[in-house]
C-alpha cells in the first residue's frame, strides 16, 4: 500500500495498538489499492481485508481502514478470493479512498502477523513514506536463528510413545501445552500425518493420539533441545496426569425391581434410587447473529465474556472436590487455548460476531473430536461444547436466563453438561441422560453431589414426556416410565423404608453380626482413601477393613510412593481402625484404573492385559516397596496382604518369595482375590498356599459373563447374581475348605445377594462403609438355613432377574 508507514501504537483501536490480533506495522495510504505484501496462498478474503499464508506458515492479515466491515462492501473491491494463490504485488482490493475516509472510523491499515507464537517480526521500516514494493517489514520463525546451518542446528525432533492412560485428551493435552509454553520454542507434535501446536489444548487433542501412540516431537528456537526432551518426556511418562476416577458403576445395592414394559435400561454412573417427575433439560441451540458489530466491540465483548467464564471455573474449582477440581482446570486451559481465541479473532476480524466467532471456533476443535475413534475423546467434546455455552451465555445473559428447572425434578436431557449439573444439582432427585458414558464428567460430579445417574440410556429416553412420573433406578440400570401410581408409591415407600430402615439399623450398627440362627458373619468395610474414611467407617459399625484398595496412594503423581510414606499411611489407617484389623490389597491398577508413572502398553483389550498383580510382577520394585511398607505396618496392627486378579499358583508363589526377602515378611497372612473363573476352579490349590480368600464379585462377574464393566452397552447386565457367577462362588467357598472366605465385591453390599452368599458359606463380607447398618439387619433377619435354601435354588435359576425375583420373595419379609 502506497502511504505511511506508522507504528501500531498509533492506531486509534486497542484490537490493534494493544496487538489482540498480533504485532505489525500500519499504513495510512495515500492511493486506492491494497497489494500482497509476499508471496502465499489466501487465507481469510472478506471485502475489508485479506489473509494470506506464506509458503513457511506464516500468517499476515491487511486491513483496510478500521471499522470498514461495517460498510458492508461498499466502497470496497476484493479480487482475489479465499485459497487462491497470490504473488507479491498482485491486487488484492482497491478502494474509494473518499468514501472510507468519510464513512469508516480511520483510513488507517493495519499489516499483522496473526501467528506471532510461531514467527517473530524482526524489522519494520516505520515512520516514513512507503511506496509499493518497498521494505516493510521482515518476518521469521521463532527460533533465533539467523543462518541456515545455525537453523538446523536448533531444530530437533524426538519419537515418543504416548503413556497417557486416555491418550492425549484435555487434561493431558493442557499438562503438555502448559509445558510446552514454558519455552520460547516453537514445538508441534506430529501423529498420523498431521501436525499440532504442541501450545495448543485443542489442536493436541484433534490429533486422535491413543496411550501407546508414537508420535514425532518436533521443536525450533534457542531452547529446542530443552523443550523437546521435556515435551517427549511429559509424552512419554504421562508424569502429572491426574487420576481417573473410577467409575461409580462398581457400588451397589440393588433394591427396586423394575420389569415393566416402559423401563428403559442404561448404565449407573452414580448409584441411587429417585421418583420424580420429568423435567427435559432442553439446550437448544443458542441464537447468535452472525455480523459483528465492529472488531473493536466484538474483540472486547468475547475478552470480557472469557475471562467472566474463567473466573467462574476457577472460583467452582476451589471449592469443588478433587475429582471436580480436576475437570475444572482442564476447562480453564482450554478457553485460555490461544489456537481457539486466534481462530476467534480471526472471525470477529472478518466481521462477524463474538459469539458466532467464538461457536465456529469451538465446533472445529469439536468435529475434530467427534470424529476420532476413542469414546473418552468424544466424551470431552461435550466439555468444549460446554464451553461454548457458558461462553455465549456470558455474552448474552438476558437470552440464557437461567432454565427454571422444578425441584425435585428427574433430569433427562441428551447429556448434561458439567456446568449445568453444577448449577442445578440441588434441585434434582435424579438424571438419565440418553448419551454419555460412566467415565464421563458428569458421572464423576454426580456421584460427587450424591444424585443418582443412569447414563447411556438411548434415544428412547427422550421421548418421554414433560412433567410425566418415573421412578430410576441407577443400582439396577433401570429407568422406569409411567410407572403406575402403586409402583410409584410402591417405590417412595421402599425408600422411605429403607431411609428408615437404616436410620434403626444404626441403633444396633455396633454389635456384632449373627443370623437369627447365630452363625457370626463379619462384617468389613471397603476403603479406598484414607484414615478419615477408616474412622467413619467404625462409626458405622465395621469390624475392620476387608479391601483397601491402595490405588489412592499412586495415582495423580509422578512416581510410585516410596516405602516411608506408605507405611505412614497405612500406620494411620491402623490407628483410625483402633484394633480392628485391616486387609491391604497390593496395586490394583490397569485396565480401567491407569496410574501416571507407569509406562504401560495400549492394549486393545486392558481388561485381559497388564492388571493388578500382573503389573506388580512386570514392575518388581514398586511390589517390593509396598510389600515392606505392608509389613513394617503390621508391626503396629493386625494387617493381612491380599493380591488382586490371581488366576494362577505361580503368582502366589512370585510373590511369596518377594515377601520372604523382606525382615518379618512371612509372618504376615497372604490372601488371594479370586476375580478370574481361573481362580476360582483351583480355590483349594490356592487356599493350600494362602490365609484366606476374598472374592471379588465385579470382576468375577466380568469376567464370567465377559461383559467389561465400563462398556455402557453390556455392564448394565453384567449382574453377579448369574448363576454362573454364583456356581463359581459356591465352588471357592467350597474349594477354601477351612480357610476363611470373603466377598468384597459389590455383591456383599447387594441386600438381595448378601443371603444367598451366606447360604454358600461365606462368612466374611466386606462392603461400603454406609451399607454396614442396614446389611447387619438384613443378615440378622435370617437363619442359615433360610440362606442356604435360597442359595441352592438361585443356582439352579435360569438368569439373573430370575434370581433376583426369587430372593425377593423369599426375604420379602426381611427387605425394606
Ligand atoms: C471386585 O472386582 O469385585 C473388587 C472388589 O475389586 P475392584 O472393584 O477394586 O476391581
Ligand atoms: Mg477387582
Amino acid at each position: 500500500m502506497q502511504g505511511w508507514v506508522a507504528p501500531l501504537d498509533e492506531v486509534p483501536d486497542p484490537v490493534f495498538s494493544d496487538r489482540m490480533l498480533g504485532d505489525g506495522v500500519a499504513i495510512d495510504p495515500t492511493d486506492s489499492a491494497m497489494h500482497a505484501p509476499c508471496d502465499g496462498v489466501v487465507a481469510s478474503a472478506a471485502a475489508h481485508a485479506v489473509t494470506i499464508r506464506t509458503s513457511e506458515g506464516a500468517e499476515i492479515l491487511i486491513h483496510v481502514g478500521l471499522e470498514t466491515v461495517a460498510l458492508g462492501g461498499r466502497g470496497l473491491v476484493p479480487h482475489v478470493r479465499e485459497g487462491e494463490a497470490v504473488r507479491a504485488g498482485d491486487l488484492l482490493i482497491s478502494f474509494d479512498l473518499d468514501f472510507i475516509a468519510t464513512h469508516a472510523k480511520s483510513l488507517i491499515s493495519p499489516v499483522i502477523l496473526i501467528n506471532g507464537d510461531a514467527f517473530e517480526i524482526t524489522r519494520t521500516n516505520l515512520n516514513r513514506e512507503a511506496a509499493r514494493g518497498d521494505f516493510l517489514m521482515e518476518i521469521r520463525r521463532r527460533n533465533g536463528a539467523l543462518t541456515a546451518e545455525s537453523l538446523s542446528q536448533k531444530r530437533v525432533q524426538r519419537e515418543a510413545s504416548v503413556g497417557f492412560a486416555h491418550g492425549l485428551h484435555a487434561r493431558p493435552a493442557a499438562l503438555i501445552a502448559n509445558a510446552a509454553k514454558g519455552f520460547r520454542a516453537s514445538l508441534s507434535i506430529s501423529f498420523g500425518g498431521r501436525a499440532a501446536n504442541a501450545k495448543s489444548v485443542t489442536a493436541l487433542m484433534s490429533l486422535g493420539v491413543r496411550q501407546g501412540d508414537r508420535v514425532i516431537v518436533s521443536a525450533e528456537g534457542e531452547d529446542a533441545d530443552a523443550a523437546a526432551e521435556r515435551v517427549s518426556d511429559l509424552l512419554r511418562t504421562a508424569a502429572g496426569e491426574p487420576a481417573t476416577p473410577r467409575p461409580a458403576a462398581h457400588v451397589e445395592p440393588v433394591l427396586i425391581p423394575a420389569t415393566s414394559p416402559n423401563e428403559i435400561r442404561g448404565i449407573c454412573a452414580s448409584p441411587g434410587v429417585a421418583v420424580g417427575p420429568i423435567h427435559h433439560l432442553r439446550t437448544a441451540e443458542m441464537e447468535v447473529d452472525e455480523a459483528g458489530k465492529g472488531i473493536s466491540a466484538e474483540t472486547e465483548a468475547l475478552t470480557r465474556a472469557v475471562v467472566a467464564v474463567r473466573s467462574r471455573l476457577a472460583g467452582s474449582a476451589e471449592k469443588g472436590s478433587r475429582a471436580q477440581r480436576d475437570i475444572l482446570h482442564a476447562h480453564i486451559a482450554l478457553i485460555e487455548d490461544t489456537e481457539l481465541r486466534r481462530t476467534a479473532l480471526v472471525q470477529i476480524e472478518a466481521g462477524k460476531s463474538a459469539g458466532y466467532a467464538w461457536r465456529a471456533a469451538l465446533r472445529e476443535t469439536i468435529s475434530a473430536l467427534e470424529q476420532l475413534d476413542d469414546h473418552l475423546m468424544r466424551e470431552r467434546a461435550k466439555d468444549i461444547l460446554d464451553l461454548e455455552r457458558q461462553v455465549l451465555a456470558a455474552l448474552s445473559p438476558d437470552a440464557t436466563a437461567a432454565q427454571d428447572v422444578p425441584a425435585g425434578s428427574l433430569l433427562i436431557a441428551e447429556n448434561v453438561l458439567p456446568s449445568q449439573l453444577v448449577a442445578l444439582g440441588a434441585k434434582l432427585v435424579g438424571i438419565c441422560t440418553a448419551s454419555g458414558g460412566p467415565m464421563s464428567h458428569v458421572a464423576i460430579i454426580a456421584t460427587g453431589m450424591g444424585i443418582p445417574a443412569l447414563v447411556g440410556a438411548g434415544e428412547a429416553v427422550l421421548a418421554s414426556v414433560e412433567g410425566s412420573m418415573a421412578i430410576l433406578n441407577a443400582d439396577a440400570g433401570v429407568l422406569l416410565l409411567n410407572p403406575e401410581e402403586h409402583a410409584r408409591a410402591d417405590a417412595r415407600a421402599r425408600i422411605e423404608s429403607h431411609r428408615k430402615l437404616r436410620q434403626a439399623s444404626l441403633a444396633r450398627a455396633h454389635e456384632d453380626c449373627r443370623t437369627a440362627d447365630g452363625v457370626r458373619i463379619a462384617v468389613f468395610a471397603n476403603l479406598q482413601s484414607g484414615a478419615a474414611e477408616a474412622t467413619a467407617a467404625i462409626e458405622q459399625g465395621a469390624e475392620g477393613c476387608g479391601l483397601l484398595r491402595t490405588e489412592f496412594l499412586f495415582v495423580d503423581r509422578a512416581a510410585p510412593p516410596p516405602e516411608d510414606e506408605q507405611a505412614a499411611e497405612y500406620e494411620s489407617i491402623l490407628r483410625a481402625l483402633d484394633g480392628w484389623p485391616l486387609t491391604i490389597r497390593t496395586l490394583d491398577i490397569g485396565g480401567d484404573k491407569p496410574v501416571s508413572f507407569l509406562p504401560m502398553p495400549r492394549e486393545d483389550n486392558p481388561a485381559l492385559g497388564l492388571r493388578g498383580v500382573r503389573v506388580s510382577l512386570a514392575w518388581p520394585d514398586i511390589l517390593r516397596t509396598q510389600l515392606a511398607a505392608i509389613v513394617r505396618a503390621g508391626r503396629s496392627g493386625p494387617c493381612r496382604i491380599l493380591l488382586p486378579m490371581i488366576t494362577s499358583l505361580s503368582e502366589i508363589r512370585a510373590v511369596r518369595a518377594q515377601l520372604k526377602d523382606i525382615h518379618g515378611g512371612e509372618s504376615v497372612h497372604l490372601g488371594a482375590m479370586i476375580e478370574t473363573p481361573a481362580a476360582a476352579m483351583i480355590a483349594s490349590e490356592i487356599a493350600q498356599e494362602t490365609d484366606f480368600l476374598s472374592i471379588g464379585s465385579n470382576d468375577l462377574t466380568q469376567y464370567t459373563l465377559a461383559m467389561d464393566r465400563t462398556n455402557p452397552h453390556v455392564s448394565a447386565q453384567a449382574d453377579a447374581l448369574h448363576p454362573a457367577v454364583l456356581r463359581l462362588i459356591a465352588a471357592t467357598a467350597a474349594g477354601a475348605g477351612e480357610k476363611p472366605v470373603c466377598v468384597c465385591g459389590g455383591l456383599a453390599a447387594d441386600l438381595l445377594g448378601a443371603p444367598i452368599l451366606i447360604g454358600l458359606g461365606v462368612r466374611e463380607l466386606s462392603v461400603p462403609p454406609s451399607t454396614i447398618p442396614i446389611l447387619k439387619s438384613v443378615i440378622r433377619a435370617i437363619s442359615t438355613q433360610q440362606a442356604q435354601a435360597l442359595a441352592r435354588e438361585s443356582s439352579r435359576q435360569p438368569s439373573a432377574e430370575a434370581v433376583r425375583e426369587l430372593a425377593r420373595q423369599a426375604l420379602s419379609g426381611v427387605l425394606p
